[in-house]
């Protein structure tokens, strides 16, 4: 159980790049990351108005002189003070994620990154090689991975509670951008200009985060190829798809479908996953995060619930308060960062025990996050045929 004492007997010195004062997702990156106290954030580039950021930055209690214009002034300054931030977290539009991974790991910091991580394999490829060069860790914020029944799901599959997996469901399909949002919305505008996410839309912003939760639940799978239909129902999103159907064939037989949208009507979020085995099935939605269904052949379902004393140690270790209480987003990202901030610790002292068996979303899920996307877009381009994966 977490209860308020640090788990490291320093805090880490932080920095932000993004996530200022009028973007979506730079508060939770915050809230979470000093919850434990593990991080201080003592420095940042947090707007691409300079000015704006600055004066978000003094507002946060930030020194002036460490309210940096820009990510590379940020590194260079930061770089040569022997107080210098440590690590950096990284919340700004996608197109921008790789340069700004590259340049922290060069100026020797630890990362936190948005996810996707990068556009292509190339891209991921280049960041592995480098975060191993420099002794220095990439986190992916898949946000959702945090809470606490992820990990139960992952530990009941590998106790064989389901028998061999067979089919993987999953989806991430809400409706808040059924029509033209983007022209009042600066923060939608650019998730649907390829010029700032690339070549994907839904499959880059949504789907990559119940890929991820699947992965972390059955990590033995891997995927062997898959086909992808993408559409535009909004056309002036056009040529990127604000829908889209995957279907995956994994190494072992099983299949797996992935449905993302935000054009979903009505639909608040949508996320979900389902993992059938030969046995018995499982299913998590993360607009009720603290139950995890779990469904046996011919016996009754079973709902568990979260922080409950039947939940194995790898799910009670997250829990903050307990069961009965409900814990939500900014919990399971606390969980995350807490995790980040423990493989930073340990990486930094070469403590290679430590971080053998550790989970967290690290460089790897942000590559495979990365290559999937690509890998939908060559099936989708090519007229919706099955592709191997690559
Ligand atoms: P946003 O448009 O609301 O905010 C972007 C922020 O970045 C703004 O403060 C902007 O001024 C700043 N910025 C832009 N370019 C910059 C630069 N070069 N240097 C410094 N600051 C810069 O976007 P958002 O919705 O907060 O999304 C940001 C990132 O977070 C995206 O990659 C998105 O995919 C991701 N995101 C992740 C989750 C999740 O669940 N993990 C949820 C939402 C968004």
């Amino acid at each position: 159980m977490i209860n308020g004492i640090k788990p490291l007997e320093r805090s880490l010195r932080w920095g932000m790049v993004g996530g200022g004062g009028t973007s979506q997702i730079g508060y939770i990156h915050r809230s979470a990351a000093l919850r434990d106290g593990t991080f201080s954030l003592v420095a940042g580039a947090f707007d691409i108005d300079a000015q704006r950021g600055r004066l978000f930055g003094q507002s946060l209690g930030i020194a002036a002189e460490r309210c940096y214009p820009d990510y590379a002034t940020l590194f260079r300054e930061e770089a040569a003070r022997v107080d210098g931030i440590e690590a950096v977290s990284i919340a700004t539009p996608n197109n921008t994620h790789f340069a700004i991974c590259q340049a922290a790991l060069a100026a020797g910091l630890h990362v936190v990154c948005e996810k996707p991580l990068c556009f292509t394999v190339e891209e991921a490829q280049a960041l592995v090689e480098l975060s191993q060069k420099q002794h220095k860790i990439i986190g992916v914020t898949y946000g959702y991975a945090g809470h606490q029944l992820i990990l139960q799901a992952r530990q009941m599959i590998a106790d064989g509670l389901l028998g061999e997996i067979r089919i993987i469901n999953m989806q991430f399909a809400h409706g808040f951008h059924a029509a033209a949002v983007e022209l009042d919305n600066p923060s939608t505008r650019w998730r649907v200009d390829p010029r700032f996410v690339g070549p994907s839309y839904v499959l880059g912003d949504l789907a990559t985060h119940p890929l991820f939760l699947a992965e972390t639940m059955v990590p033995q799978l891997k995927v062997k190829r898959l086909m992808c239909s993408r559409q535009s129902f909004v056309k002036t999103r056009a040529p990127l798809e604000d829908n889209a159907y995957v279907l995956m064939e994994y190494d072992n037989g099983a299949v797996g479908s992935l449905w993302c949208s935000a054009v979903n009507s009505g639909s608040m979020h949508g996320q979900k996953v389902r993992i059938v085995g030969e046995k018995a099935s499982l299913e998590w939605w993360d607009e009720q995060p603290n139950q995890l269904r779990f469904e046996v052949q011919g016996e009754p379902v079973r709902i568990l619930e979260r922080g409950m004393s039947y939940l194995d140690p790898i799910a009670l270790a997250d829990d903050r308060i307990g069961g009965g209480h409900s814990e939500g987003l900014f919990e399971a990202w606390s969980n995350l960062y807490r995790r980040f901030a423990l493989a930073m610790d340990a990486t930094d002292r070469r403590d290679r025990d430590f971080l053998a068996d550790f989970w967290y979303p690290d460089v790897a899920a942000g590559t495979m996050g990365g290559r999937w996307v690509e890998n939908c877009v060559r099936s989708a381009d090519a007229g919706a045929s099955w592709v191997e994966f690559r």
